[in-house]
């Protein structure tokens, strides 16, 4: 039988510090050689995760010296109730999947920010609806949706 090292999955707290790690052993290597990197020790770090990391290292910033977009205004939105505007998002687990699945279904009520997460083998539009059905059966549907 083939020896195979343990997969570790990251709490939330110990996200910063592995994806550092890696981001310095790369000499700052970019999203592809921190995947490279991450996927034989950890199940659970985002492609999403590590490109927000790569987009606010100081150093990396220092060497692109392309302006950042500046002056974007926004306004925030504000609920009265729960369950009355949700946000649905799809994280990318490609680079990681696990037993077939290889999406999150992310569904985020607006006021409480509860929430829930769904495996999806593909993010197919059927299996997505599938997965938001179950969840509005279980805290109600939302009068606004919208994905980021
Ligand atoms: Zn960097």
């Amino acid at each position: 039988m083939l020896y195979e090292p343990p997969l570790y999955y990251v709490t939330i707290e110990e996200t910063f510090d592995v994806i550092k790690r890696a981001h310095i052993a790369t000499g700052h290597g970019g999203r592809d050689r921190m995947i490279k990197e991450l996927q034989r020790k950890y199940a659970n770090i985002t492609t999403k995760a590590l490109e927000l990391f790569k987009s606010l290292c100081e150093e990396c910033q220092k060497k692109r010296k392309r302006p950042m977009t500046k002056g974007v205004m926004l306004r925030p939105i504000l609920s009265k109730e729960f369950a009355s505007r949700g946000q649905v998002d799809l994280i990318d687990m490609q680079s990681m999947p696990r037993s077939n699945f290889k999406w999150i279904v992310m569904y985020q009520d607006h006021l409480t920010k509860f929430c829930i997460h769904r495996p999806l083998h593909t993010k197919r539009a059927t299996e997505v609806a599938f997965q938001l059905v179950d969840i509005f059966l279980l805290m109600g549907a939302p009068a606004v949706m919208w994905n980021v």
